[in-house]
């Protein structure tokens, strides 16, 4: 085998001959891979986050507020009218996009010698936070169609007894969210071996009507956090502005490990001028929530079997042969994500247009 100038630097054993994370970054007419929001930013939402950036570009001969106060209040005042538990800054964190907020909680609750667990299919990223952090990694199990049971959950981290246990909910890529009984299972059986669990809720604004979030069981369960971004519902996937919610003694935890500094004060005024316009963005998660709704519809009447969706995004099986599904979509366009699991393909949910080329070239493939 040929050497690489990578394979000569002395790097970390587990990490040769390894690959970085990332989906494809290409330039096609539809891009539905990485469950962005693909509308635009509204131009009054433009407009609000250039002139907060702008007040903010006068202050840069300063480092920002560490404790980005003003950030953590708006958060707090936008989770409890979305969710209903009524939450206070001090029981918020954020960092830049939620993979750096998962980074923090591993650093503090794993590290060398800890375990993480989570249950595949699901985040990829799961195992390599583990990694990033010398923590080892444990893959649970799903039952039939990928689902989550209460006894089953709590069975596996009785046994396993991780230090950390993620739930990821609504789930990536499957899209279907957990009940709260099999977060509370969860987290029972996690109390018996002093196990933090973070539910993951990066699609939660998409949840169907009647799911409730993790976070109205944040109150009494010291041990629980729940994770969010402004990837998704608000789109603002290149602000990187992801959060937690969960007790004030957990985020304070979380100062021990995170960098002086680390959210510029530009991130802060993005984030603060969009939270300032909640209202007006999750008008656009309504709309897409109408296009997930649609695609979950059509697709069983082409005779493949969407999986149940509270995300922006939905998880189908029944093709012959996903990777040549994947690459007709492509050629006309077309960009979704081919997850490595066999006849499955996951494809973003995105503007009204959008979604009609998707399921038109799909159709095509499937008579051709
Ligand atoms: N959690 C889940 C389940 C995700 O799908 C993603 C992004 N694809 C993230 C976390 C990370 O998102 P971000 O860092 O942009 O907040």
């Amino acid at each position: 085998m040929t050497q690489t100038p990578l394979d000569r630097l002395p790097l970390r054993p587990e990490l040769k001959g390894q690959q970085p994370y990332g989906a494809p970054q290409l330039n096609v007419p539809a891009m539905l891979n990485v469950n962005e929001t693909t509308y635009p930013v509204p131009a009054d939402v433009v407009d609000a986050i250039a002139k907060e950036v702008r007040a903010a570009a006068e202050t840069l001969n300063r480092y920002p507020d560490r404790e980005f106060t003003v950030l953590r209040t708006k958060l707090a005042e936008y989770l409890s009218v979305e969710s209903g538990a009524a939450l206070i800054a001090e029981q918020i964190w954020a960092g830049n996009g939620s993979n750096e907020v998962m980074q923090h909680i591993l650093q503090a609750f794993a590290g060398p010698g800890r375990s993480v667990m989570s249950f595949p299919p699901t985040y990829s990223m799961y195992p390599l936070y583990a990694r990033g952090v010398y923590s080892s990694y444990i893959a649970g199990t799903r039952g039939p169609g990928f689902s989550q049971t209460p006894q089953d959950v709590a069975a596996q981290i009785r046994q396993h007894r991780p230090h950390v246990v993620i739930l990821c909910s609504p789930n990536n890529p499957t899209g279907t969210a957990l009940s709260l009984e099999v977060v509370e299972a969860a987290y029972q059986a996690a109390q018996e071996s002093e196990t933090m669990v973070i539910v993951d809720e990066a699609y939660g604004e998409f949840r169907q009507p009647g799911t409730p979030s993790a976070l109205t069981m944040l109150e009494g369960r010291p041990r629980l956090i729940v994770t969010r971004t402004m990837s998704k519902a608000f789109a603002l996937a290149g602000g990187r502005l992801g959060y937690l919610a969960a007790a004030p003694e957990v985020t304070d935890a979380l100062r021990l490990v995170r960098l002086p500094y680390h959210l510029s004060a530009v991130t802060q005024a993005a984030a603060c001028a969009a939270l300032d316009h909640a209202e007006h963005l999750m008008a656009n998660v309504e709309r897409i929530k109408g296009q997930r709704d649609r695609i979950l519809n059509e697709l069983p009447q082409m005779g493949l079997t969407p999986y149940p969706s509270d995300a922006n995004f939905v998880f189908f099986g029944g093709l012959e042969d996903a990777h040549q599904a994947w690459q007709h979509l492509l050629d006309d366009g077309i960009l979704i994500r081919d997850v490595g699991i066999e006849g499955h393909l996951r494809v973003t949910a995105g503007t009204e247009a959008e979604t009609t080329d998707f399921l038109n070239s799909l159709r095509n493939y499937l008579n051709r």
